[in-house]
């Protein structure tokens, strides 16, 4: 299996360079050469197993000869063995059309821990083959940080930058990466929003002195093994689906288009997926650019649903390569055009095609604090204010049956749970004391100069 960037696709790489590099030189993104296909046969076969064994067999179709079938075998275990449930990602139903896939078990009760616990096994492994030594660094608008800080808290050779957008995350996600004493951790606050963020990310990484100076890799979900790993959970919610039918939609709260896009590959992969249905809260370009082809990014406005405050979906690039005809050409000139105009436009084929796959809504969020009460006047379940758009989402399209992402556990919103149902949501067990914790923050400048600086001089200690 080999990875080509979706600007240039005749230089061809391998996994173990793609993991590292995360994103392509050419600012474009990796992408595998073919999705590998699976027979109706595979599929039920597959069905039938537990979820690390379809981790297992779905995993081993993108890294190859890369990781011994034991030892691949051992990372995904090692990764999953301490998620408070036996199922990893538990589905639960919740009425006649709508069930939930609970992807909140793991260490910092949110969906990226799923990834980002192999992503981090992986990448220690392919590092110490070389004995080389690598800086990741990655913007968060709240819960990649902790789950990367959880993942790579003392892996060899690894140094971590997480850069937050200061104030505008919630305590408890805040908590859970800056509380974690790990010398090879920095916890960053930058003064702007989450694109400030990204953008600074993406300057230092296109910046090819500093970014070879310091080894850079990234985590964010703009690094395949991260899509790759979140296709896994789409097959396990179909294996844990009662029903017969199998005309499923999946709702999936989008911010970066990452998850979303995993559940794409699931379905070009033969999953029966009938749609993907972008949530979004108001900060909806994807929703815009699917009802009118124009993809314009606007400010991106603070709400109670933060992980989802982004206007630029850095994965929708991957999906543009294959709505473009897997045209490099045409994905770098709608690419410079967004960069020069803030904009580009879809031609009507393109946009039929993106629509046969995708559908979307939007909640806003008083319509997002009145899902979270609705849903616990019926049931006593406390959802996340992002699950709460997603299941909006399926009332408001009157799907017939979805399965709705829980991207994460209601503790991480305590302020609008609590609004929405006068209610403090309880953390789980083992994360009760990250409030007793000493937390280790450095503000630094919204600069990208200050951030270089810091980086080199971290990494040479
Ligand atoms: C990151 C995140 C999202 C958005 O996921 P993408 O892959 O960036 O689309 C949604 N909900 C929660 C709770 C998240 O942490």
């Amino acid at each position: 299996m080999l990875y080509f960037s979706t600007r240039d696709t005749d230089k061809k790489f391998t996994f173990e360079e793609i993991i590292l590099n995360g994103l392509a030189e050419d600012g474009g993104l990796y992408i595998p050469e073919q999705t590998p296909i699976f027979t109706e046969n595979d599929i039920n076969r597959l069905l039938c197993s537990d979820y690390e064994t379809i981790a297992y067999e779905i995993i081993k179709q993108f890294t190859g000869e890369t990781f011994t079938s034991d030892l691949l075998k051992r990372m995904i275990h090692d990764s999953y063995k301490s998620f408070r449930s036996n199922f990893v990602t538990p589905l639960t139903e919740f009425d006649g059309s709508l069930s939930i896939l609970e992807l909140f078990h793991g260490p910092t009760l949110a969906f990226k821990d799923l990834a980002m616990q192999l992503l981090s096994r992986m990448i220690e492994e392919v590092l110490s083959r070389t004995n080389s030594k690598a800086s990741i660094i990655c913007a968060t608008s709240g819960d990649t940080g902790g789950a990367a800080v959880t993942s790579f808290a003392n892996k060899k050779n690894i140094k971590l930058f997480v850069l937050y957008p200061k104030g505008r995350i919630s305590e408890v996600q805040r908590r859970f990466m800056s509380t974690v004493k790990a010398e090879n951790i920095k916890v960053i606050s930058i003064n702007g929003n989450f694109d400030d963020c990204q953008n600074i990310v993406k300057t230092l990484f296109s910046d090819r002195y500093f970014a070879k100076n310091v080894s850079l890799t990234a985590v964010n979900s703009i690094n395949w093994a991260r899509i790759m790993i979140q296709i896994v959970y789409y097959f396990s919610a179909f294996s844990q689906y009662k029903r017969l039918e199998k005309n499923i939609n999946f709702i999936v709260p989008t911010g970066n288009f990452g998850d979303i896009f995993a559940g794409y590959i699931a379905k070009k992969m033969g999953l029966p997926i009938q749609k993907l249905v972008i949530a979004t809260n108001v900060n909806n370009i994807l929703e815009r650019c699917l009802k009118t082809g124009k993809y314009e990014a606007f400010d991106s406005i603070q709400t109670n649903s933060p992980s989802m405050d982004i206007q630029i979906s850095s994965n929708f690039e991957r999906l543009l390569f294959d709505l473009l005809d897997m045209s490099p050409r045409v994905v770098k000139k709608k690419m410079s055009e967004l960069k020069e105009n803030g904009k580009f436009e879809l031609s009507k084929s393109e946009l039929e095609s993106f629509k046969n796959n995708f559908d979307a809504g939007s909640l806003d969020q008083d319509e997002t604090v009145k899902i979270i009460k609705d849903i616990y006047n019926r049931s006593h379940q406390i959802i996340d204010p992002h699950t709460a758009i997603a299941v909006g989402v399926h009332y408001k399209n009157s799907y017939k049956n979805s399965i709705v992402l829980s991207t994460a556990h209601a503790a991480k919103f305590p302020d609008t749970v609590m609004k929405a149902i006068g209610i403090n949501p309880e953390l789980p067990n083992i994360s009760e004391d990250i409030y007793k914790l000493h937390e280790n923050i450095i503000d630094l400048p919204n600069d990208v100069g200050d951030i270089n600086a810091f980086i080199t001089k971290n990494f040479s200690e």
